[in-house]
């Protein structure tokens, strides 16, 4: 069973007081036009740390009709693209000069890692703005040669007002990949971040105004995804969605956007990732990385390597080197220092990752390690293991997106490849070999997004991200994420000697 951290937060850390707690429509905090609120809680402690205004259709409207504006009659898309990206660049700074209370936000909001978000997730959310600031002067059209008596350019101009909807597993990571390719374009935009981890989007919205973001440019509208989520998938002058989240509401924002104005979406949903390890691989450095794959953020990750697939040769040995290493995976207070894991986002998240143990428990699965909540305040759940899983279990088939690994065994190569595509989902996979003619083929048969070979979670914001099958299509990060945020004109014009003239 998985080691309890002392519970003991690194003292020096202040827990920050909640600045921003209202919509921010054209460069203005403002309450719900309603009035209403809804609370937000501390993971660790299930206590509510602040009330949001609570957003609907009408503050949509607003938001939207500022971005609107923005977007018709304001600067941002008429900017030079060096000046769009010399603001970027502000708004960089500024979130650097304030990584630790943006950290510290995100632990007592989505129960994250302190010292990850200090060193890793705040730092490279402004690593994201810079890439695409330095992008934002290089978008170009093509020259073309015409079969006739013409020729043509293309002019890439930005896509318009952009609706963009984010879960809630990496609230600062999420705003920026969207944000940033959008303000790069030259888009105007409403941000909805999820109801469980609005205080990080609100606190950007406040950092994009000092850096001299014109208003209306970035709107944060809070709120819950049926009611401000769904407003503005159906918003007839919303030119785009671009949505991370579940399969199933990434449906519901497809529906919707085909009802309304047939805007395009992008959907950035569930998986349920392979970790394919081979009998060459190095045993220990395997299970150092299948344990990573499934725990790293509470599992409460998109790629999480949730099936890991172990050739026969190795298994036994990879099976104990699991449990033994899962003994040392320290699960507490997300501030302190030794924790590897903390509490699950909120308690709809907790009951269902629980909820999904127990389908393993009943349906015949083994438990290696894990299987239980810990017994104190906060939403923690030991690491867990099953063995004996069969392919056709719910635990094997459905996103958990917590700390729950199935463990199975395979014999050959064809074999794995065909249960490993044997999911409706297509993020991401991992495969563990030294052999060159393996990694090759694995990597072109498997059906999704992003492969690692001999890593796994291994990001950059140069390498475009995104789903196969049901989990979705579109690409975030990359170049590529640019075209989202973008359409194509063709300007033809006769020329000398032409019909036309
Ligand atoms: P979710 O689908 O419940 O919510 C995502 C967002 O959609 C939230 O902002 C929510 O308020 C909003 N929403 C909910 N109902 C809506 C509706 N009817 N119309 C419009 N918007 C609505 O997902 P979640 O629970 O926040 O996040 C977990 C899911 O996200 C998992 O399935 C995970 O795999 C997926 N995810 C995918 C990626 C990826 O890049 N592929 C990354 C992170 C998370």
């Amino acid at each position: 069973m998985a080691v309890q951290s002392n519970g003991k937060a690194n003292s020096l850390i202040k827990i920050p007081e909640i600045k921003f707690t209202k919509l921010f429509i054209n460069g203005e905090f403002v309450d719900s036009i309603s009035g209403r609120t809804f609370e937000t809680r501390d993971p660790r402690t299930g206590e509510v740390i602040a009330r949001i205004a609570e957003g609907d259709k009408k503050d949509v409207d607003l938001a939207v009709e500022a971005a609107r504006y923005a977007f018709d009659h304001g600067p941002w898309p008429r900017l030079p693209g060096c000046e769009r990206g010399r603001i970027m660049l502000k708004f960089a700074e500024l979130i650097e000069e304030n990584i630790e209370e943006l950290a510290a936000l995100e632990s007592i909001d989505a129960g994250k890692l302190f010292g990850f978000g200090k060193t890793v997730e705040i730092p490279g959310a402004a690593e994201t703005l810079r890439y695409y600031a330095g992008a934002a002067d290089k978008i170009h059209g093509l020259t073309l040669k015409m079969s006739r008596e013409l020729q043509a350019y293309t002019l890439r101009e930005p896509i318009g007002v952009v609706g963009l909807i984010i879960p809630w597993n990496f609230p600062s990571v999420m705003f920026f990949m969207k944000v940033s390719p959008a303000l790069a374009a030259g888009c105007t935009m409403i941000v909805k971040p999820a109801e469980q981890t609005p205080l990080s989007s609100l606190y950007y919205a406040h950092l994009a105004k000092l850096a001299g973001v014109p208003d209306g440019v970035i709107n944060v509208v809070t709120g819950y995804g049926p009611i401000a989520g769904a407003a503005i998938s159906s918003h007839m002058d919303i030119d785009k969605i671009s949505f991370t989240g579940s399969t199933d509401v990434g449906r519901l924002v497809m529906q919707a956007a085909a009802m309304s104005n047939l805007k395009p979406v992008s959907l950035e949903l569930g998986g349920k990732s392979p970790l394919i390890v081979f009998d060459d691989a190095d045993v220990d450095k395997a299970a150092d990385l299948a344990l990573l794959g499934i725990l790293f953020n509470k599992g409460e990750i998109c790629v999480a390597g949730s099936r890991v697939f172990v050739q026969e040769g190795i298994y036994d040995e990879f099976e104990k080197k699991l449990a033994e290493k899962a003994k040392t995976w320290v699960v507490g207070d997300p501030f302190d220092p030794t924790v590897n894991q903390g509490p699950q986002v909120d308690k709809n998240q907790y009951d269902k990752i629980l909820s999904y143990i127990e389908h393993g428990k009943r349906e015949g699965a083994t438990l290696l390690t894990g299987g239980k909540p810990y017994d104190r305040n906060g939403y923690y759940i030991e690491p867990t293991i099953f063995t004996d899983v069969k392919d056709d279990m719910i635990i094997a088939k459905e996103e958990i997106f917590g700390p729950v690994m199935s463990l199975m065994k395979f014999k050959t190569v064809e074999e794995v490849i065909k249960r490993a595509n044997a999911t409706k989902y297509g993020l991401a996979a991992g495969i563990m070999t030294n052999d060159l003619n393996i990694a090759n083929t694995v990597s072109r048969s498997i059906r999704a997004g992003v492969i690692w070979i001999n890593c796994y979670f291994a990001f950059d914001r140069d390498c475009p991200y995104g789903g196969y099958k049901m989990s979705g299509f579109g690409r975030d990060y990359g170049i590529e994420a640019l075209d989202k945020y973008l359409q194509v004109k063709a300007v033809v014009t006769p020329i000398h000697n032409s019909p036309w003239l």
